[in-house]
Parts: C-alpha cells; sequence; structure tokens
C-alpha cells in the first residue's frame, strides 16, 4: 500500500485493487482552518465506527456512498473518487458561521433547511460560494448542484431520523460528494460524517456532544464523540 494523499484527519492508501482504496482516520483534530491543533486519543476509531454505521444506514435508504467495506479499527475500504471541491453544508438550526453572518442568536430554528457551498481551499480558507461563482470556476455542473442539494436533503432528512431516534439534534453538517474513477459518470457521498462534521446537541439538555467542544474549549471532547456512537448504535440495532 502507498499513501496517496494525506488530509488533516484522514490518510488514503492505495490498496492492490484499482478499484478500491484504504481510507484511515486520524487522531488529529484542527479547527479554525487548521490553525488550532490537537491529538485525542480514539478519536478516529470513533469517527470510523459512526461513519460506516451512518453509511450503512444511508445506502439501505437508497444514498450512494464511497463505502465498499469496513475494515478494521480505524480504517474503511472505500471507491476511488475524484473530490468535487466544494463543502455541502445543511442547516436546521442557527450556530456557527450562519450566526455570525446573519446576527441571529445561536439555536434559531430556521423555517426550512438551508443549503450552502463552500469553495475547497485551504489557502482562501474555505469561502462561501453562489452557483455562479461555482459555474464560473467550474467546480461542478449545473446538474451536479441539482443533485448534490437533493442529495444533501435527503441525508439530512435521514440524518435528523437516525440522530433524533439518539436523543440527538442535528443542528447543521459538512457533506463531500466524489465522481466515481474512473468514468466519472455517478456522484456519491465521500468522506466522513461523524461529530468533527455534524453539530449534534443532546435532545433534552441541548449540551453539545461535537467538535465545537474543541473550538470553544469546553472539555470532555472525546467522551461526548463515544456517547454519540453508543447511543446512534443502540438506537440503530447493534
Ligand atoms: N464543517 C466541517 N468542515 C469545515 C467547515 C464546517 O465539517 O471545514 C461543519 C461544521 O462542523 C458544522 C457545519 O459544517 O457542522 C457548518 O459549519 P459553519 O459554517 O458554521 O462553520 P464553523 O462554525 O465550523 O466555522
Amino acid at each position: 500500500m502507498s499513501l496517496l494523499y494525506e488530509g488533516k484527519a484522514k490518510k488514503l492508501f492505495t490498496t492492490d485493487r484499482p478499484d478500491e482504496l484504504l481510507m484511515e482516520f486520524k487522531n488529529s483534530a484542527t479547527a479554525f482552518n487548521g490553525v488550532k491543533k490537537a491529538e485525542f486519543d480514539d478519536k478516529g476509531r470513533l469517527n470510523k465506527a459512526l461513519t460506516v454505521r451512518l453509511y450503512q444506514l444511508l445506502e439501505k435508504q437508497g444514498v450512494k456512498t464511497h463505502l465498499v467495506r469496513d475494515a478494521g479499527e480505524i480504517s474503511l475500504i472505500v471507491r476511488p473518487v475524484e473530490i468535487v471541491k466544494l463543502e455541502v453544508v445543511v442547516r436546521n438550526v442557527i450556530a456557527g458561521s450562519l450566526a455570525k453572518r446573519t446576527g441571529r442568536p445561536e439555536g434559531t430554528v430556521l423555517r426550512e433547511p438551508i443549503v450552502e457551498w463552500y469553495y475547497k481551499d485551504d489557502d482562501l480558507g474555505d469561502p462561501i460560494v453562489n452557483e455562479d461563482h461555482i459555474r464560473e470556476m467550474e467546480l461542478a455542473t449545473p446538474a451536479e448542484l441539482v443533485l448534490m442539494r437533493e442529495a444533501g436533503l435527503t441525508v439530512n432528512r435521514l440524518l435528523t431520523d437516525i440522530f433524533g431516534s439518539a436523543g440527538l439534534r442535528l443542528i447543521d453538517f459538512k457533506l463531500e460528494f466524489g465522481r466515481t474513477l474512473p468514468d466519472r459518470k455517478e456522484i456519491v457521498l465521500a468522506d466522513e460524517i461523524s461529530p468533527d462534521t455534524c453539530r449534534l446537541w443532546d435532545a433534552v439538555t441541548n449540551e453539545k456532544m461535537d467538535k465545537d467542544r474543541f473550538r470553544q474549549d469546553l472539555g470532555g471532547v472525546m467522551e461526548k464523540y463515544a456517547e454519540v456512537l453508543k447511543r446512534v448504535e443502540h438506537a440503530t440495532g447493534s
């Protein structure tokens, strides 16, 4: 196996098959575009375990993902894809950058879910972009945008139910999509779904159960990640 790519939270390796890659989840955490950094024992295992559980549940409901199969403690086997250089954020409740951008308080429930696009570019700090910017930069075709928006809203409905059954409110989350290789014919969900990429609040207390504990120095980061995994596994059957 050779290392194909190393990102902030994951490594991607080739395997002996051209149609399979190994995605390994790291213990490192970063926030604020990589300015804040830390290592958390067990983060890789917890995020891998939640991602594979959620991908399997989504696949059952007809959502296509890059998951092929589980591959041990911190790894998944995935299909090779060309990652679309957009982060697709879906929001149900105002938090984070939307609170800053709108001046509305965190916790305000949105009338309808909001879908936002961010240009995946570390040097630029992942700026928000609109569909005209995306067309100009040729980041995705109009048809791909329609597909990703619809998939984002479908995933939002499914994840809201799954987390809801685990006593968690899905505030917002980020998705990434990839074009299947070598033909680029299909767009599938890629990357991870974990407390690193979702805001999750306890349904009763509204306690934060996600990466905001790291961003805001609230402590107990891995305890809450483990609690999220335990609750989702319990609610969806082991
Ligand atoms: N998010 C992410 N990766 C990013 C940026 C955001 O996973 O590079 C997630 C974040 O955890 C939250 C949602 O996307 O669940 C919306 O994030 P927001 O735009 O509020 O930005 P932030 O507050 O993270 O700066």
